[in-house]
């Protein structure tokens, strides 16, 4: 349950709201509320004076006193003034004067927008949370997982049995398989074991990086903000509520030498820069570094018993922020068949996984190349690119269709 509120709600209307955000059986957007908890009576005095008992204060569950400090929500939406009236007037439109109706209609109620975004879920959730989760699982159902192996090559994966062999603690291992998820991203070893010839490979390199810095500043949106600047793309995501990750478009070889903290901080500044009152939230550089951009693809992602997935078998620029999504989309469709195998002996969907999964990846690759074109600028992108860059981003915030298929991409196509 979503709880609008403002520093209109009062009384009543905040002491409900405050217990249902401390039961946590909502989520309060907007504003801080008025802040009237308390119980008066009024004792009329004699010669006519009077006096006035306050005989109780409201708390909340948590014992939080409203009086005088308000309920806070959980999601700060502030407006200004200006915006406030509209949307008093937007949520009563009966009231709407026909002298304000013109710009009033045109503004968005940010609070209520805010507040369906909370009801539909949007949750950060960070890689490295992601990589804790896996390993926890996978000892919660008593597997095990080897770190620090050494010397990792596969063998055999035309045949029947195939191994994997390593070093660990100095002792050489061999794990004997029936299959072989080759899931160890762009710089493994197992893409390279398949033999010359079988893969045909695809790619494309975009003539700039992604200057990138992990720094300790909460979120300064709760939202990403993806930002399209003449001075080039600019990036503001989140690890967590005190830690946020940005980027920057830069030169593919860029030197982080020309780049001390300050001219970062500088330079983002002004990529973000709008006129709404947006400010940036500064914080302790922890973390600083150059990615290159690529799409690349092999075909095919199986050879005999070795199942390529993720990395491995293809890259995304990060802009459409796909790559461990795609990930995660082929690993589903290994986990099928491996399951309709061991259920039955069956090999119809694993012999299909290659021409499954790739359905999928070229579509993303579509999609993170657009969302690529779409936000950064190119050193060859003449006026009329520029004009149309800014149309297309015109389009898909204006238009219903347009956020939809971009809504549908970002979040993930449905699996076949
Ligand atoms: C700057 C940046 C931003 C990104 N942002 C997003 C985003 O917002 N959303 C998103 O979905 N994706 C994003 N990605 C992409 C995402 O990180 C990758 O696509 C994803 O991690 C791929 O997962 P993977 O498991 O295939 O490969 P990896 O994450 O590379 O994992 C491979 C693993 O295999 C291990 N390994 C390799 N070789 C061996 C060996 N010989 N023996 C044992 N282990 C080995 C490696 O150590 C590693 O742990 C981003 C990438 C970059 C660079």
């Amino acid at each position: 349950m979503v709880v609008l509120i403002n520093e209109g709600s009062a009384s009543g209307a905040e002491i409900v709201a405050g217990a249902l955000k401390d039961l946590r059986r909502a989520v309060l957007v907007g504003e801080t509320t008025f802040g009237k908890g308390s119980v008066q009576n009024v004792m009329q005095l004699p010669d006519g004076s009077a006096v006035r008992f306050t005989t109780a204060k409201y708390y909340t569950p948590s014992k939080t006193v409203i009086q005088g400090n308000g309920v806070v929500p959980n999601i700060l939406v502030p407006l200004s003034s200006e915006q406030g009236r509209a949307v008093a007037a937007l949520r009563n439109n009966d009231k709407i004067q026909p002298a304000e109706a013109n710009g009033i209609l045109k503004s968005k109620d940010l609070q209520m927008m805010r507040g369906i975004d909370a009801l539909k879920g949007v949750m950060i959730y960070a890689q490295h949370e992601v990589i804790k989760d896996l390993v926890a699982a996978r000892l919660a159902k008593g597997g095990g997982v080897i770190f620090e192996a050494q010397q990792v090559c596969v063998e055999r994966i035309e045949g029947e049995r195939p191994a994997i062999r390593f070093m660990k603690d100095g002792v050489s291992q061999k794990l004997e398989c029936d299959f072989i998820a080759g899931c160890d991203g762009f710089h493994g070893i197992c893409r390279d074991a398949i033999p010359q010839g079988v893969l045909k490979t695809y790619d494309r390199d975009y003539p700039f990086g992604w200057l990138g810095i992990l720094a300790e500043a909460p979120p300064a949106s709760q939202e990403l903000i993806y930002a399209n600047h003449e001075r080039g793309f600019a990036l503001l995501s989140m690890r967590s509520p005190k830690i946020s990750r940005l980027y920057l478009q830069c030169k593919p070889d860029e030197d982080l030498k020309e780049w001390p903290d300050a001219r970062i901080w500088e330079e983002l500044h002004k990529r973000f820069a709008t006129d709404d009152g947006f400010s940036l939230t500064e914080g302790l550089v922890i973390q600083k570094g150059v990615t290159g951009m690529r799409s690349f693809v092999v075909e095919p992602m199986q050879y005999g018993r070795m199942f390529l997935a993720g990395d491995s078998a293809h890259i995304v620029p990060p802009t459409g922020a796909k790559g461990l999504n795609l990930a995660v989309a082929d690993v589903c469709v290994l986990a099928a068949g491996l399951k309709e195998f061991y259920a039955g002996g069956n090999r119809d969907l694993l012999g299909r996984y290659s021409e499954i999964c790739l359905r999928r990846v070229w579509k993303v690759q579509r999609f993170s190349w657009w969302m690529t074109s779409l936000f950064h600028r190119f050193a060859t992108d003449s006026e009329f690119d520029r004009r149309r860059q800014l149309a297309e981003l015109d389009y898909v915030t204006s238009s219903r269709a347009a956020a939809t298929t971009l809504a549908e991409n970002y979040v993930g196509l449905p699996f076949e």
